[in-house]
């Protein structure tokens, strides 16, 4: 049985004593309204993961990821973030190659490749993205170019290795947008990347992986896209900056 995630993605976005209340109603709502199987993740900006990691009671079912880690192990890259610095303080999950990352950071597939095995090496789960432009969907072969994101930053793992990556589906034009992949269009492309996981890894490893879908998702559109039989759970941006409709997100899922 694969694992269903909802995962908050808080980007740039809140400051100290705003994301101690945001993340203590999360908890509070969590703790009362689920009692379904479904991991809850918090994405907060790095530098208050070890605040906020007070506020998460060990009852709950839920744990933090961060935005992005560098590739290089530690060493003089001023600013940066290293894995081993995410799990000594009790990160489980790493967001990687998100499009914003991508488009503003230039992060490319090669990298990519790396950022994931350093997260990989230190025990957590990366939850690596993909996702094509409007460009792309429009004029050219955009589940072919999705597919070859996941060849080229995951195909390298053993099998082992790629059992604990979550895949998290976000088409770039509708990310932040309002422009939501409606239910059909989101099962169209898990449904390929499970069948391009499987080509790989076999059946068996393709139907346990966890993919989200990401992208405008909010308490609306939520149920109708979590209905969809490879629609694991969501990556959501925006509505995880409100604590009620992050917690309705999360219900939809259970
Ligand atoms: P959004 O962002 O839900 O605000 O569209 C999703 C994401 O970028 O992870």
């Amino acid at each position: 049985m694969r694992k269903k995630i909802v995962a908050g993605n808080w980007k740039m976005n809140k400051n100290l004593d705003e994301a101690k209340a945001l993340v203590s109603e999360v908890v509070n709502m969590v703790r009362d309204e689920i009692t379904g199987e479904v991991d809850v993740v918090l994405c907060p900006p790095a530098v208050y993961l070890t605040t906020l990691r007070q506020y998460i009671p060990t009852e709950v079912r839920m744990a933090l990821g961060a935005q992005n880690c560098h590739e290089k192990e530690s060493g003089a890259y001023t600013g940066e973030v290293s894995a081993l610095m995410l799990k000594s303080i009790g990160v489980q999950y790493v967001i990687l190659g998100h499009s914003e990352r991508r488009q503003h950071f230039g992060e490319t597939n090669a990298q990519l490749a790396e950022k994931v095995n350093r997260v990989l090496e230190y025990f957590m789960y990366p939850i690596f993205c993909c996702g094509e432009s409007l460009d792309q969907r429009e004029n050219g072969d955009y589940v072919g170019f999705v597919k070859s994101q996941l060849t080229e930053s995951l195909f390298h793992l053993s099998p082992e290795q790629f059992s604990k990556v979550v895949i998290a589906y976000e088409p770039i034009w509708a990310i932040g947008t309002g422009l939501t992949a409606s239910a059909g269009q989101a099962q169209d492309m898990h449904f390929e990347l499970r069948q391009h996981i499987a080509s790989k890894y076999g059946d068996e490893i393709a139907q346990d992986t966890t993919i989200l879908y990401g992208g405008s998702a909010n308490e609306k559109n939520a149920a109708d896209l979590f209905a969809q039989p490879d629609v694991d759970g969501g990556l959501i941006g925006g509505a995880s900056l409100k604590s009620r409709e992050f917690t309705n997100i999360v219900k939809a899922r259970q």
